[in-house]
């Protein structure tokens, strides 16, 4: 049952002092039954939390009502728990990482889901996934490009690549994320390129799934908190991906046992359990070993959870 909501959101808003506004939100969260993880900075706010529907509704109120804040859209989500194990608040630097200033002002065009969907049918379009590997590796759209890109950072040169590789002035591009942060500044530096037709899914794939379901989706949408990888319309998702050891079917992702590993490596439940919990054979035989205990299944290691992930911006 759905006793939680589950809340994405960002906003590109200037804040002069961020540390200020984190002790607010700390301020606000304190006593409450929420969980998550909010990133400030000097350019806006990005955050993934949940809640009961009592308490998330008093925070979206609570943040609209500060005019910096006022235009945020949520994506409203629901869960039988809180996602996160514990509410974490912090400054950035940036909202997303990256090497090369972007401008959210000069980004793609945004296009709402049902648009997305035509054009998607159209076939007209580059369709670019600009999520890491280890999330377009168990669900994307169909027929998307997935640069192969160690970290994010690296897309400014990507981006030049591409725009050697395709005429940029000709090829219209459709790039998508999780939430739509990430697209936000990646789509400005396509057009930076010399692109001209740069769109950017409105709301991520979230609310496409909240919206259009998964049509011309297939697999799971990876997710930064505890439950990891969803169906993206609330429903089964069949698994596009396999076992790192066995090839079996399995989009479970796993840190690998060895502390100073940590990497994020698919395995079905008996493999898992045949390596305890590690990537590969080299990690089995190190002394820094998390125990493993398959019946708590991926949940345990949050603290360490995701530590591959980039910028934790979740967008
Ligand atoms: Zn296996
Ligand atoms: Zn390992």
């Amino acid at each position: 049952d759905a006793m939680y909501q589950v809340l994405a959101y960002y906003i590109f808003t200037e804040i002069t002092d961020p540390h200020k506004e984190v002790k607010n939100h700390k301020q606000f969260f304190k006593d409450r039954d929420v969980s998550g993880r909010i990133y400030i900075s000097e350019e806006g706010i990005n955050g993934q939390m949940s809640g009961s529907l009592e308490e998330a509704k008093s925070y979206m109120e609570w943040l609209r009502s500060d005019l910096r804040f006022a235009r945020v859209k949520f994506k409203i989500d629901e869960s039988s728990e809180n996602i996160f194990p514990r509410m974490s608040v912090k400054y950035r630097e940036q909202l997303v990482a990256l090497d090369e200033k972007a401008s959210a002002q000069e980004g793609g065009e945004h296009v709402p889901p049902a648009k997305w969907k035509e054009m998607l049918e159209s076939g007209e379009y580059l369709v670019l996934d600009v999520r890491n590997d280890y999330e377009s590796a168990i669900g994307h759209f169909k027929g998307a490009i997935t640069p192969p890109l160690k970290t994010f950072r690296e897309f400014p040169e990507y981006a030049q690549k591409l725009s050697e590789e395709v005429d940029p002035e000709k090829t219209k591009v459709m790039m998508y994320c999780t939430g739509g942060i990430r697209c936000e500044l990646y789509s400005a530096l396509l057009k930076k390129r010399g692109f001209q037709d740069v769109y950017q899914l409105d709301g991520g794939v979230i609310q496409y799934g909240l919206e259009e379901g998964s049509a011309h989706w297939e697999g799971k949408l990876f997710v930064f908190d505890d439950r990891l990888a969803i169906p993206i319309d609330g429903k089964e998702a069949v698994p596009i991906s396999s076992c790192s050891f066995c090839e079996a079917s399995s989009d479970t992702y796993y840190n690998c046992a060895n502390m100073d590993c940590n990497t994020l490596f698919l395995a079905c439940p008996s493999c898992v359990e045949e390596e305890r919990g590690c990537c590969c054979e080299s990690c089995k035989e190190v002394p820094r070993l998390r125990p493993f205990d398959p019946k708590a299944g991926n949940k345990p290691f949050r603290k360490k959870h995701l530590l591959m992930q980039e910028c934790g911006c979740g967008g």
